[in-house]
């Protein structure tokens, strides 16, 4: 399924001056010192196209550094003014917006902790109403994709075309070696159902710490997103918010320095008939995979049957055991992740036992 949204393509209203689009700048403006001397450096590198601060931070505790509010648009107007760079803000409600709006931010961002409360999606929606101004929605809080869509919806509604989606990882209970979980399954999703929306990723707030940075940051890249947004800090060990996750305007540049990139598609006549040729035994190999899963459903039916008639238990656990065990030492001996093959046994699995409750369950009824 494809949704329809009118959304203008992100080259059309944002002047990408160095590839990859690099958004950067504090997670937090702090001072107007450290704004400013964050974004000459910043510019200095010439590999940022728009620079970004949090002025107002929802924060997940009462008494944490929450913004230091409007001023800061003050500040972000010099810099601007200085550095000739765009300027982006997070708004969180309506006074956000008009203030932002007032001030002449140029790109506004919508933040984790309000895409997952569609009043607030609302609210700023409501207040974007008759406003030509950029709108970046980052992905909710938690891994829920009708929340994105539907603050997306919510904002082109309001008759914003300039749109962009911002993929900054997902909350989860299990504790990884990320601050929140890339899961990149949900980003690709997005851009399944909405082809012509641009995401970004944020690998700041993914990584939680700078050290992974330049690992999520390329694999966004290599997934084909379209720019990424980093927090950096004139000295990140001081930083009010979020110092773990920033870098140095140096870092980063280094770290742009360390992208490779790769192109979505090549022109050349012999690349693509090579692929062709590669893809069509891809299909082909598909093709022969969902055949063999019909005939093993078929015989699991058979099974299902032959159970119900024997007044057997659908589940065996040992043969289930046996299964796994064998299927993913086979597996292995095929260079197939123990992990892919377990999970792909699981699916199967609950499948065959989905269709064998069925029948056994049918024949309940029958007997009333
Ligand atoms: C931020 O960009 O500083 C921020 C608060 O991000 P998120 O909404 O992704 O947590
Ligand atoms: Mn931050």
């Amino acid at each position: 399924m494809k949704l329809n949204l009118n959304i203008q393509p992100l080259s059309s209203w944002l002047n990408v001056t160095h590839q990859p689009l690099v958004i950067s700048g504090p997670c937090s403006a702090e001072t107007e010192e450290q704004l400013l001397a964050t974004a000459r450096l910043l510019k200095a590198t010439g590999k940022v196209s728009v620079l970004r601060a949090g002025i107002w931070k929802p924060r997940t505790r009462p008494g944490e550094f929450e913004g230091i509010g409007s001023i800061g648009l003050e500040w972000l107007n010099k810099a601007k003014a200085e550095t000739g760079l765009p300027i982006a803000v997070e708004v969180a409600n309506a006074k956000h917006v008009k203030e932002a709006l007032a001030a002449g931010v140029d790109i506004l961002w919508i933040g984790a902790r309000s895409t997952v409360n569609p009043f607030t999606v609302q609210e700023i929606a409501d207040a974007l109403e008759g406003h030509d101004v950029p709108v970046m929605i980052k992905n909710p809080i938690n891994p829920d994709l009708s929340l994105w869509v539907g603050a997306l919806e919510r904002i082109n509604r309001a008759g914003i075309t300039k749109i962009a989606a911002i993929h900054r990882g997902f909350s989860s209970f299990e504790k990884t070696a990320f601050r929140n979980q890339p899961m990149w399954d949900l980003a690709i999703s997005l851009k399944t159902l909405i082809p012509d929306l641009p995401i970004l990723n944020d690998p700041s707030h993914i990584c939680g710490s700078r050290e992974l940075l330049p690992f999520i940051a390329q694999k966004a890249l290599d997934l084909d997103m379209q720019g990424l947004m980093i927090e950096a800090h004139i000295d990140p060990s001081v930083a009010w918010t979020d110092a773990a996750q920033q870098v140095t305007p140096a870092a980063l540049s280094e770290m742009i320095d360390g992208f490779v990139l790769r192109k979505a598609e090549s022109k050349n006549p012999e690349f693509t008939d090579k692929l062709a040729v590669m893809r069509e035994k891809i299909d082909q190999i598909d093709d022969q995979i969902f055949q063999k899963l019909g005939e093993r459903m078929k015989i699991v039916e058979q099974i299902g049957e032959f159970k119900r008639d024997n007044d057997v238990t659908i589940l065996q656990v040992s043969r289930w055991d046996e299964i796994l065990q064998k299927r993913t030492a086979y597996g292995s001996v095929l260079k197939l992740e123990k992990d892919f093959t377990a999970k792909i046994l699981e699916l199967i699995h609950s499948e065959s036992i989905r269709k064998q409750t069925a029948i056994m369950n049918a024949t309940k009824a029958e007997l009333g």
